[in-house]
């Protein structure tokens, strides 16, 4: 079967010659984990990043579930597909709530299906929902906006999700049980 999301010969080069990411060929299949390991600056970042287009790649073919990511609306892309960022970027003038939703409500869910999926959400990583739906991100730890920020990349239950890092913002002990929780 193909994969979900294939590279073949991609490669990035950033303005005249910074070599980013070099001739990559990748297959990644449904259900799998794939983890991207390597120092800082190796190229990451731009190969999550290129799968969504938020960089557009320099050479090769990205193809996400059979389709060419070119020939696909970069907007409609990035609705297929959760992205947690390390920096965690939650909207600050929405609530915890307005900011899970957000990929549901663009795709039309029902309000109450929004809603329900939201608390699901919130139970999930032990956060009760009545205490935190309506709170604002600057109003909880930074423990909790990264809990939120990855809840915001499941919400519409993507069949992809890129994390960049979603951990790294979290000491030791918050980190490991997120990730027991995730898994
Ligand atoms: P990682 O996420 O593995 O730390 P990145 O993908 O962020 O690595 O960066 C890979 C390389 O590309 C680095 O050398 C970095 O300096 C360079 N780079 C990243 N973004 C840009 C940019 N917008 N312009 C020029 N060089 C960049
Ligand atoms: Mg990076």
């Amino acid at each position: 079967m193909a994969g979900l999301i294939r590279f073949e010969n991609v490669t990035k080069v950033y303005g005249k010659d910074v070599v980013a990411v070099r001739d990559l060929t990748l297959e990644i299949h449904k259900g799998e984990l794939v983890v991207l390991i390597g120092p800082s600056g190796c190229g990451k970042t731009t190969t999550l990043k290129m799968i969504n287009r938020l960089i557009e790649k320099t050479r090769g073919q990205i193809y996400v579930d059979g389709e060419e990511i070119s020939q696909i609306d970069p907007v409609l892309l990035r609705r297929r597909i959760g992205y947690v960022i390390q920096q965690i970027g939650l909207f600050p003038h929405l609530t915890v709530a307005g900011n899970i939703s957000i990929v549901p409500r663009l795709l039309g869910w029902p309000r109450e299906r929004q809603k329900q999926r939201v608390d699901e959400l919130l139970r999930l990583v032990n956060m009760d929902p009545e205490l935190y739906r309506d709170r604002y991100p600057r109003d909880l730890s930074g423990g909790q906006q990264q809990r939120v920020g990855v809840l915001r990349a499941l919400a519409a239950e993507p069949d992809i999700i890129l994390m960049d890092e979603p951990f790294g913002a979290l000491d030791a002990i918050t980190r490991e049980q997120l990730q027991d929780e995730l898994t």
